[in-house]
């Protein structure tokens, strides 16, 4: 008998061709019914012959884009369908479906923008179910066109029969556009205060290869471009842009052209190439070609994406610019100013970026959600994500299990946010430090918006416990929207950091923590860093961690590592310590300076403790003459990393310091050897490579020794590593080795950030832990 089959399928399963795919599949199979997208997924029904079989059918023929979560069959009656049809959306209150990240173009798109005969040939707004804009222009679900930015363009007759036909490559592609219908491209040179009218895309890349510095819109945001050879082009946009010696990212033509400047393994290319397309940090090649020294000053890693819409593919591609003045490498850094959140709107685009371009390359496609490129890189052979945003965003983490409804605040510096709804948590795309006042808006308009995507109101809101956070603040503010105060949980910043990677990996029950970070606020109100916490969701013991250094200045130590240098000297040798700094420092600090600090130091004014590991990496990083002075976050440890990797021999081989751990819980790690060790050895002349080595191996054995002695009081064999100072390659790859060697078994982050881009996570399960 030929009965009726009801397939709910929940998952990443709208604006990905899943219904077209559905459809195709129930012609196909001479089935009867309809498919519609609602707010929690796609529902189906057929009757026919092969109902029953249908739902394995729809299984095994997943669109590529598309991942489904759960699948549920139900048997009815017959009703009679005489054919298949997609059916109207429809909403239902308080349910959600998934929303698509943005999705570099497919090849088949691709192919279509270069192909003279096509009618899309040179669109740089070419997309299809398998590939285009998404989150970045969604309003609200269910996801369809009037929800989205692409509202404003009315299709074509071409475009309409292309999106009515269940059997195109673009059936039901929302974004779907055309040179008739769609969004265009304006091109606004330097002065000229006007949109030019020839070929904008032309007009762009000749500015560029006159040195020029253009605004152009992407996916996400706007990006600032020039021609990553030029130098002069490159230097003029660092002193812009005022970024210090933070390295710029670069666009490349292609994978070959990458391989010009780098080492590309294979799990790289496929990160390259793959359809997140994020800027990947790969190592600097020896004998490099020509890359303008300001792109990345001193660095031995680059960041290199591929284009990923056919715009940015038209940079390079352009058939009308002569194959041998076409652009190679583009520097394409976030369109922005310094620690403010990327511009997305074409007038805000012009008001504040005008004094950083000399030229736009813009168009009328509105960007709903700003989300920013993001950074990925492939560490002991797994892809990990730095910064999580475009490509990524708002693919969320499967909890395994129903989660309360939880809005998690997230930190200060690297913020996201989270939201729970069902068994997912929902990590916001990357928004960054939230000290100004328009990064506060972006994190107000994203919190708004997901909300509304995934049908969530919270009643639970997870916060840090620093006190003068503005995640914080914004947590005592928060009502729900009923207007009501939500329960307020506070959660340990290092504590959400284990937290995170433990869900993540989708572990439960205790684990060894190891968080190493520059600064997270401590149960006692001093400044953790350096924490070994026996954890699990619902709480933690503090096991184990570094002595306090009081850093002179507070922040401004940060900003100086020389002064924690100094800090650390006096805490290892006393009296000695003036002396030995202008040995080891001569002119490098004044007189004055170091002395202003001496005084503070004896006194104890303005000099916060603080154990974070990071601000080891600063002092000893200035100790051997490394870095006195930072221009962008973490630098310091970076070049310590840096003069690491460059020192001869491996770190296997490398022998640690000595330094001493005390036995009580919370054990303290007592880096005053360690710090005598290395004065000795740069007063002796030993290069300052190897020490940076001998003190990566110290740091591998503090983890090592504390972790035994944790297994063997704690009977607990996996150990979580997290925080910010993980980032550094060489570090990481010895612990995990390490660790594993000794038979422990190893957690780490790979879908979220290692830095504090995982604290909001990581409150929302702590929450959650906490609730029942
Ligand atoms: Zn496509
Ligand atoms: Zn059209
Ligand atoms: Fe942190």
């Amino acid at each position: 008998m030929a009965g009726r089959v009801r397939i709910t399928v929940t998952g990443v399963v709208q604006g990905v061709g899943f219904r077209p795919a559905v459809y195709n599949l129930a012609v196909c199979m001479g089935l009867a019914g309809y498919v519609l997208n609602n707010s929690s997924g796609v529902v189906i029904e057929v009757e026919g012959q092969a109902a029953v079989g249908f739902a394995q059918a729809v299984i095994d023929n997943t669109p590529p884009l598309a991942s489904i979560k759960t699948i549920d069959i139900e048997h009815l009656p017959p009703a009679g369908y005489t054919g298949f049809e997609i059916r109207f959306s429809e909403a239902v209150p308080g349910e959600f479906a998934l929303v698509s990240p943005d999705i570099a173009t497919c090849p088949d798109c691709l192919r279509e923008a270069h192909d003279p005969a096509d009618r899309r040939h040179l669109y740089p707004f070419t997309n299809c179910t398998n590939c285009g804009p998404r989150y970045s222009i969604v309003e609200g679900v269910p996801y369809d066109r009037p929800l989205t930015t692409m509202r404003a363009f009315t299709m074509c007759p071409v475009c309409k029969a292309e999106y009515d036909n269940p059997a195109d490559r673009r059936f039901h592609a929302q974004p779907v556009a055309c040179p008739a219908c769609g969004p265009k491209t304006a091109f606004r040179g330097e002065g000229s205060g006007a949109w030019g009218q020839d070929d904008p895309v032309i007009d762009a890349v000749l500015e560029m290869l006159a040195g020029g510095i253009v605004a152009i819109k992407g996916l996400g945001g706007y990006q600032l471009a020039c021609d990553a050879t030029d130098s002069e082009a490159v230097k003029t946009l660092r002193e812009r842009k005022r970024k210090g010696r933070k390295p710029f990212a670069v666009m490349a033509k292609d994978v070959d052209t990458v391989r010009l400047y780098c080492e590309v393994s294979p799990a790289e290319e496929a990160l390259l190439t793959g359809r997140e397309r994020p800027i990947v940090l790969l190592r600097k090649k020896v004998g490099a070609a020509h890359l303008a020294e300001d792109v990345a000053p001193g660095a031995l890693w680059l960041g290199f994406m591929l284009p990923c819409t056919p715009l940015h593919d038209l940079l390079f591609n352009h058939p009308d610019i002569p194959e041998t003045d076409r652009p190679r490498v583009l520097v394409m850094t976030s369109g922005n100013l310094s620690e403010e959140p990327i511009v997305i709107d074409n007038t805000e685009a012009v008001e504040k970026l005008s004094h950083l371009a000399d030229a736009f390359l813009s168009h009328d496609r509105d960007i709903y959600m700003r989300v920013d490129d993001s950074v990925a890189r492939v560490v002991a052979g797994v892809p990990r994500i730095i910064r999580r945003a475009r490509g990524y965003v708002p693919t969320p983490i499967d909890l395994g299990h129903p989660m309360p409804e939880i809005f998690a605040c997230g930190g200060e510096l690297k913020n996201t946010l989270c939201l729970t709804k069902g068994s997912y948590a929902i990590p916001s795309q990357h928004i960054g430090d939230l000290a100004s006042h328009e990064a506060f808006v972006f994190y107000e308009e994203t919190l708004k918006n997901l909300k509304r995507t995934f049908s969530a109101d919270p009643k639970v809101v997870a916060h840090d416990m620093h006190p003068d956070y503005m995640s914080t603040r914004f947590a005592q503010e928060y009502r729900t929207d009923g207007g009501d105060p939500p329960t307020l949980i506070p959660v340990q910043h290092h504590h959400a950091h284990i937290a995170a990677c433990m869900a993540e990996n989708g572990v439960s029950g205790a684990v060894i923590g190891v968080a190493f970070d520059g600064t997270g606020y401590g149960t006692d109100g001093r400044i953790w860093g350096s924490e070994f916490l026996v954890a699990g969701y619902a709480g933690f013991e503090r096991f184990a961690h570094m002595n306090y250094i009081p850093l002179p200045g507070g922040d401004r130590a940060v900003r100086e590592p020389w002064r924690t240098a100094l800090s650390l000297l006096v805490q290892a040798c006393g009296d000695e310590a003036a002396g030995l700094f202008t040995m080891l420092k001569g002119k490098a600090v004044s007189e004055r300076d170091s002395s202003l600090v001496l005084q503070m130091l004896a006194k104890g004014v303005n000099s916060p403790l603080s154990c974070g590991m990071g601000r080891l990496f600063d002092g000893v990083s200035s100790l051997i003459g490394v870095m006195d002075v930072i221009s962008f976050e973490g630098e310091a440890a970076i070049g310590l990393e840096t003069a690491a990797w460059r020192a001869a021999g491996g770190l296997s081989g490398a022998v640690p310091y000595p330094y001493e751990l005390s036995g009580v819980v919370p054990a303290v790690i007592d880096t005053v050897q360690l710090i005598r060790a290395i004065v000795e050895d740069a007063l002796n002349g030993v290069a300052r490579e190897s020490i940076a080595l001998r003190f990566h191996a110290t740091v591998a054995d503090m983890v090592f020794r504390v972790c035994k002695s944790a297994r063997e009081a704690r009977g607990l064999e996996t150990v979580a590593l997290s925080g910010g100072v993980f980032q550094n390659a060489l570090l990481f790859e010895a612990v995990e080795a390490g660790l594993m060697s000794r038979g422990f078994r190893v957690l780490s982050h790979s879908k979220m950030p290692t830095n504090d881009g995982c604290v909001s996570l990581g409150q929302a399960v702590v929450a959650a832990a906490n609730l029942t």
